[in-house]
């Protein structure tokens, strides 16, 4: 299956996770048998897969499902999908907003799936350069259009609550490919992410 998300977790692999966090809870001066912890470690076993399922979803098939052909040239801008991922350094979660265009070349897809693809991406252990990058490479590969630009915005929180407890810092990633090396459409392009629709 190329797409589906998880709905079910695989027993043995949640039976493992289980074991360890509940060894991982006890480690860190807690009771696991405690009544409110229970449950923890199965529904943190059943979190990490959630959380990870994109390891088993393949962007690139999630843009072929969709793929029309359509003879337009104008800049395709998706913008503010929401992101959540995790920073493979610390495990800690980093959220915010990712901002996709593309200029079709004959083929375009369904704006739904640049959420979708963000998500197969995201749903990692990442950092935030690699997954701005894999994203614009899932589009370029699958749709060949004349440019892509991907920007994310997000906060870090092994930043925010470790560390330098920079607790309001945005890091922004950019990628940009084909048209959008040129000054005058990336500028059009970050324009246009800022402005407000109101
Ligand atoms: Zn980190």
């Amino acid at each position: 299956m190329a797409y589906k998300k998880i709905e079910q977790y695989e027993e043995a692999v949640t039976n493992c996770l289980m074991a360890n966090y509940k060894e991982v809870l006890d480690l860190i001066g807690e009771d696991s048998q405690r009544e409110g912890l229970l449950k923890t470690p199965e529904r943190l076993a059943k979190a990490m897969q959630y959380l990870t399922q994109g390891y088993h979803l393949d962007a690139k098939a999630i843009i072929n499902s969709a793929k029309f052909h359509e003879e337009v040239s104008e800049m395709v801008i998706v913008k503010d999908i929401e992101l959540y991922s995790m920073c493979e350094h610390h495990m800690l979660p980093f959220f915010g907003k990712a901002h996709i265009a593309y200029i079709p070349n004959g083929w375009i897809t369904g704006l739904s799936k640049m959420a979708r693809v963000v998500d197969v991406y995201a749903r990692r252990l990442q950092v935030q350069e690699r997954l701005t990058v894999e994203i614009m490479n899932a589009i370029k590969e699958t749709l060949n259009p004349l440019g892509v630009a991907v920007v994310i915005e997000a906060k870090h929180l092994c930043m925010m609550m470790r560390g330098v407890q920079k607790q309001n810092s945005v890091t922004t990633t950019s990628a940009f490919d084909g048209e959008f090396q040129k000054n005058s459409t990336r500028s059009e392009f970050l324009k246009l992410i800022s402005s407000k629709l109101d």
